[in-house]
């Protein structure tokens, strides 16, 4: 990839909430020592986002909700596990200055996940179709584990399952089923409603390992019950960390300070449970 000549970075989506991101990235920046800011940009059009991003006045962007996959067709080119994913969530420069895309958030989960266990050969119930689920999906094959699709609606599911070549059941049937590791990519118990939860804790015993890719709250309701019922679980601010580690790796080609961008995310929510 092109090394940027000047330095500015940015997230592009709408609405941004309060995105822990530019927190995340200004602090891995001034650690790792690089001139570069990062700023969160509240998207009206996409289209005139992307050109800045062309022209250079930006060097590379984070693509959040709602615009991952719409970014897709104003891109010269898509990096192979973002096209099969079918969503985008980094882009930058090529080698030839246009304008490529990338997936970050499988390689942030698989990331995330292999600190706990072994994904070759499990079995893993993915909760949800939508972006996060292909990207769980994707990642989990990729490294040689066995993903199977649950969803609410089961025409998205199906299509999601078929896709990827992995089974298909509908969310009824949870109950029945067993795996190593349940992984909900729902944003079921995401703030403000932390009370609720995608499953109900008496069918938690059906797995060793639960993580939920939401990052806030912390530790969602789902991820107390799955303690509660003695499964191993794992926080969405892991995959979030390294999700956006892997964007800093693509633009600066260098390791950013993972840790210490886990520790000032985690600080922060926190701060805001707290509150
Ligand atoms: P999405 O494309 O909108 O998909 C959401 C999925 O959740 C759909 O399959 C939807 O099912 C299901 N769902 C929504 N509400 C539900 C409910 N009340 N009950 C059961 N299922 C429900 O969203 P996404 O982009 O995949 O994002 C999902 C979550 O992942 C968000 O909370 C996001 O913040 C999080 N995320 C985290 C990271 C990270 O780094 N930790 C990265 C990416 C995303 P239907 O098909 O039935 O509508």
């Amino acid at each position: 990839m092109k090394k940027p000549a000047a330095t500015l970075f940015a997230l592009f989506g709408n609405p941004l909430g309060h995105s822990l991101s530019p927190l995340m990235h200004n602090a891995a920046y001034k650690e790792m020592k690089i001139d570069a800011t990062y700023v969160p940009v509240c998207v009206e059009h996409l289209a005139d986002a992307i050109k800045q991003v062309q022209k250079g006045d930006i060097q590379g962007a984070s693509i959040t909700i709602p615009f991952k996959t719409e970014v897709i067709p104003y891109l010269d080119e898509v990096e192979r596990s973002a096209q099969r994913i079918g969503a985008v969530n980094t882009i930058g420069h090529n080698e030839k200055g246009g304008l490529i895309g990338y997936n970050t958030d499988w390689i942030g989960l698989v990331r995330d996940v292999e600190e706990s266990m072994e994904i070759r050969n499990k079995t893993f119930v993915i909760l949800g179709a939508g972006g996060a689920a292909r990207a769980a999906v994707f990642g989990i094959q990729q490294r040689g584990g066995k993903p199977l699709v649950i969803n609410r609606t089961p025409s998205r599911g199906e299509a999601t399952a078929r896709e990827f070549g992995c089974p298909f059941y509908p969310l009824s049937e949870i109950g029945n089923i067993r795996a190593d590791c349940l992984i909900n990519t729902t944003p079921v118990g995401m703030t403000p409603h932390t009370g609720t939860s995608p499953i109900e804790k008496k069918f938690l015993g059906n797995f060793r390992w639960v993580m939920d890719v939401i990052y806030n709250p912390v530790q969602t309701q789902l991820l107390k019950d799955a303690d509660e019922a003695g499964c191993t679980t794992l926080y969405g601010v892991g995959m979030f960390v390294h999700q956006g580690a892997e964007q800093i790796k693509l633009w600066m080609g260098m390791e950013p300070p993972r840790e210490l961008m886990k520790q000032l995310v985690l600080e922060k929510l926190s701060e805001d449970e707290g509150n």
